[in-house]
């Protein structure tokens, strides 16, 4: 099949690289003049194992081309997906206007019987309104229908995600259309359920919303551990073996950030707010999210009393591991109120450096390795659990390290790794804290 994308970000070059691997013939538009340069050689604008691989290849192949050209790429597109960033607004809402850009100068290029699929996540009626502006765009008697296919890859593991996703949601109110859509991916062999377009575009918000309540359901009960002396891991662990609740998204920690829940649980709370519906669950999962953001350095207050003129080496900066993606990332509001606190902040991330120096290069400073961060820190931050990380040599790292004090927004390590160091100060979240070698050794939290 012949198709265009719309947008060469996270979803759409993904989407764009693995429908060219299995054999469409793909052209991405973009508006941004140097990724598209970028990419016609084969550099990808963002860091995503198993991307660049596939980029060259396809490109060589010539299934995958890039352009800024609208007339140019949707000359020949039977269907043509739309996969550019709906931004939250101020109120909480969706910021529609990347998608209105984008239907409008699609609608000018629109050839009699193409399918638009919008795979952006868009509140509940966009794809009803975002059909009624093409048709007020495109020229006279050209018939298109408007489909839904949100998207769920994870960033950091978008390529799989999308070769072996757990389900494809098609919303259509016309049969043909959807099974148009359904036959783009038929050889990837996914399961496929196909809905009303309002059904699909709320099965995404839905999802997303669900599964930042879990992650603030597993943070209180963190909370409520360290109080009561009980360990979230095992907790945790003892919950997820149960099939009606399962494994994922238990893990306590320091909150969830990046570019979709946050948005994505606003957004769904503001269409219920809407629909005058009191979906208050909602309003504390983002609460309880805040709190949790703000629990290092909270605990760091207590230990030190004041962090002012005290070194903290932040390992980690983007919103999770395998991404440089920073959008709302924990470490932004950490590193924020360390400074404002009076503290010396001085961070390393794997990949994500680049995109952090855009939002704190003013504040904080950036190292080029553990090693480097850690040397005569007063204490270190975990905040995104990169394997690099959760390898590391515990026992020679604090050697470093002015003071021996870690505290880790990730539960990186296990008890034996910590209990094997001489002198340690370790405070996981939702489970006992281990002071070690100072005076008599005990667990205790903060
Ligand atoms: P992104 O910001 O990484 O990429 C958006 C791209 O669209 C940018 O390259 C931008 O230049 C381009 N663009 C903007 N206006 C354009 C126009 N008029 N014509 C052509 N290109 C245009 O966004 P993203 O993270 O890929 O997210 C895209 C959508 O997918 C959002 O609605 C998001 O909520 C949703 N989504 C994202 C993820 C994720 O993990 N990032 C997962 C599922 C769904």
């Amino acid at each position: 099949m012949r198709v265009a994308i719309i947008g060469t970000g996270y979803v759409g070059l993904s989407t764009g690289v693995c429908l060219s691997e299995i054999g469409h013939h793909v052209t991405c538009i973009d508006i941004d003049e140097q990724k598209i340069k970028q990419l016609r050689i084969g550099i990808s604008p963002i860091y995503e194992p198993g991307l660049e691989d596939l980029l060259a290849n396809n490109i060589a192949a010539e299934r995958l081309r890039f352009t800024t050209s609208y007339k140019e790429g949707l000359e020949l597109a039977e269907i043509i997906i739309i996969a550019v960033g709906t931004p939250q607004r101020d109120d909480g809402g969706a910021d529609l206007s990347y998608l209105e850009k984008a239907a409008k100068d699609i609608a000018y290029h629109l050839k009699q019987n193409t399918i638009v699929v919008i795979k952006s996540t868009v509140p509940v009626g966009t794809n009803e309104y975002i059909k009624k502006i093409m048709e007020e765009h495109c020229r006279k008697n050209i018939s298109f229908e408007v489909v839904s296919n949100p998207e769920f890859l994870r960033q950091g593991s978008a390529i799989q995600d999308t070769m072996q996703a757990d389900r494809i949601i098609i919303g259509s109110e016309n049969k043909e259309a959807a099974e148009k859509v359904r036959e783009m991916y038929s050889s990837l062999n996914i399961p496929v359920i196909v809905t009303s377009t309002r059904s699909a575009e709320l099965i995404k918000y839905a999802s997303n919303a669900f599964l930042a309540s879990k992650i603030s359901f597993i943070n209180e009960i963190a909370n409520l551990c360290e109080s009561v002396g009980a360990d979230v891991i095992d907790v945790a662990k003892g919950m997820g073996k149960d099939k009606r609740i399962g494994e994922a998204f238990l893990y306590a920690g320091i909150g969830y950030g990046g570019s979709c829940f946050p948005k994505d649980v606003k957004a769904l709370l503001h269409t219920a707010q809407l629909n005058k519906i009191n979906f208050s669950m909602l309003e504390q999962t983002i609460a309880i999210n805040n709190d949790q953001q703000a629990l290092l350095v909270k605990k760091a207050l207590i230990r030190f009393g004041s962090v002012k003129g005290k070194k903290i080496a932040l390992l980690g900066l983007a919103f999770k591991p395998e991404t440089d993606d920073m959008r709302e990332a924990p470490s932004i509001k950490i590193a924020r109120s360390l400074t404002q606190l009076g503290a010396e902040v001085i961070a390393y991330d794997p990949v994500a450096i680049n995109n952090a120096k855009k939002i704190l290069g003013d504040i904080i400073q950036f190292a080029s390795s553990v090693h480097e961060t850690a040397t005569n820190a007063d204490a270190i931050m975990i905040v995104t659990e990169w394997k690099e990380f959760k390898d590391l040599e515990v026992a020679s790292l604090i050697k470093i390290m002015k003071h021996p004090i870690i505290f880790d927004g990730r539960n990186c390590f296990n008890e034996d790794r910590i209990r094997a160091c001489d002198i340690i100060e370790y405070y996981p979240v939702g489970r006992p804290a281990i002071v070690k070698g100072m005076d008599n050794e005990r667990t205790t939290s903060l």
